[in-house]
């Protein structure tokens, strides 16, 4: 078979799935002639068969608001592939939630969970609630009767979800709750939990400080470092929080982040204050970054706008999946921007990733650089089982280390000719190549 031919053969099984279709392709196109060369990979029709999902579970959740409206969404969770360990994947509760893009995300988590290095399968879930304007107690309600229905389908060594678009620590809480009570026994079936009750230190920062590492050990391939270099963040969301973070404390200067309503230009950069009012505005379920400008009012408000039009060295989209198009692409380059580094997950387009291939940019893709926030999981889940926690240092230690291997390992398989390191490359030959082989391993099932 062709790639063309099994590309075709994918589209023609999952109609009306574009989101999931483009990630197989951007996988697939790199590994196949890893895949080819293999021929216990071939025996096994290892790629057929990593592509469909183990299961799909989808599911009705009923809520009633503060008003006595009856509402009703829909629960997804998808679980990928569990060859290494229990499926691993965040949960994402946005308007946007649908079949496509869960599967998407529950692929590219297969190949993430196996770069870390960790016992990990791949999995992701969600709904299409959007948590906008409700209130406290809508919100306890909706994720309590999320879990009424998935608590069946989790379990600590069966699958572990975290939060994601959507879901922090508030709706983890809630979930972790009602699951605890249907279950009757406190596991540690979800991570990003609490500090006082199994939550590790740094899992909320994990994401944004992992791709900040990944960044840095990027820029010293070429001699350079974050001092005094330019950056732009989209998103004020967790992960856009962790990297403002770390990027400032390693001497960058952000002076763009985003969010739906718009940009917010900042020439001064980021400080503390700055990035603790990021919080505040997430906090009040408040999607105006606008009200940035108003706080501080050397920052320039630009609406309808995206962050790729500022001149920077380095941008690091924080988002979601393609909030960077061709267009973006090219702004970037004529502003002499040497380096992208994806955070959320997919957020540049294939047509934007070709502008970067062309001018051999440093480029990483999500599935390398933010793997921090599940190796964190990781370590999270490793702390619940062995019944203690470890400090902040030990922690951030063992995250930086991890981001240090992936992107050895990316170098590893993406090194070219000419010496440029396709980072999209590598780290989907590092990820799939134990995946395929514990597949294989395992014998058909
Ligand atoms: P948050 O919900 O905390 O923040 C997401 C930000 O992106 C918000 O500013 C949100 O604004 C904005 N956003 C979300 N959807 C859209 C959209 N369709 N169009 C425009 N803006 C949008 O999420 P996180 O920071 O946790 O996640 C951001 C990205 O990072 C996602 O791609 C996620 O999958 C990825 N990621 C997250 C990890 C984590 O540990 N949290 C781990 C690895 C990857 P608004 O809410 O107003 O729409």
């Amino acid at each position: 078979m062709t790639f063309q031919e099994f590309m075709a053969k994918v589209e023609a099984r999952n109609p009306g799935e574009p989101e999931f279709i483009q990630a197989v392709k951007e996988v697939v196109e790199t590994i196949w002639d890893v895949y080819e060369a293999n021929p216990r990979f071939v025996k096994n029709n290892i790629l057929e068969r990593i592509v469909e999902p183990e299961r799909v579970i989808i599911f009705r959740v009923p809520w009633m608001d503060d008003q006595g409206n009856v509402h009703v969404n829909r629960g997804i969770r998808v679980q990928y592939n569990s060859a290494i360990g229990p499926y691993k994947g965040g949960i994402r509760f946005h308007p946007s939630v649908n079949v496509s893009v869960l599967k998407f995300l529950g692929f590219e988590q297969i190949f993430k969970n196996s770069l870390t290095s960790l016992p990990m399968g791949g999995g992701k879930g969600g709904s299409d609630f959007d948590a906008r304007g409700r209130s406290d107690a809508e919100i306890m309600r909706f994720c309590q009767s999320f879990m009424a229905e998935l608590y069946r389908y989790l379990g600590p060594d069966l699958d572990v979800p975290a939060g994601d678009i959507g879901v922090g620590a508030r709706e983890v809480g809630y979930m972790f709750g009602m699951y605890k009570k249907l279950r009757n026994e406190f596991t540690g079936v979800f991570t990003g939990k609490g500090r006082t009750w199994g939550g590790s230190l740094i899992r909320p920062e994990a994401t944004g400080f992992g791709v900040v590492y990944f960044t840095e050990e990027m820029l010293k391939t070429r001699g350079e470092n974050f001092k005094g270099k330019r950056v732009a963040l989209s998103g004020f969301g967790n992960v856009a929080w962790g990297a403002a973070q770390k990027v400032t404390e390693l001497g960058g200067k952000v002076v763009a982040i985003s969010g739906p309503d718009g940009y917010i230009l900042d020439e001064e950069g980021l400080n503390e204050e700055k990035i603790n009012y990021m919080v505040e505005l997430r906090q009040s379920n408040n999607d105006r970054v606008s009200d940035y400008a108003d706080k501080f009012p050397n920052a320039k408000f630009f609406a309808g706008k995206r962050p790729w039009e500022v001149k920077v060295d380095v941008a690091i989209p924080c988002a979601t999946q393609n909030e960077l198009n061709a267009q973006d692409a090219q702004n970037l380059m004529d502003n002499g921007c040497t380096c992208v580094c994806e955070a959320a997950n997919m957020p540049c387009t294939p047509e934007a990733i070709e502008i970067f291939f062309k001018h051999r940019i440093l480029f990483a893709p999500g599935k390398a650089a933010n793997a921090g926030g599940v190796a964190t999981s990781g370590l999270e889940m490793t702390q619940n089982s062995m019944r203690l926690s470890w400090t902040r240092e030990e922690v951030d230690e063992k995250l930086h280390a991890i981001m240090r291997n992936i992107h050895e390992a990316c170098r590893e398989h993406g090194t070219q000719a000419d010496g440029w390191v396709n980072y999209v490359k590598g780290a989907n030959i590092a990820g799939f190549m134990k995946v395929a082989t514990a597949m294989c391993d395992q014998g058909l099932v």
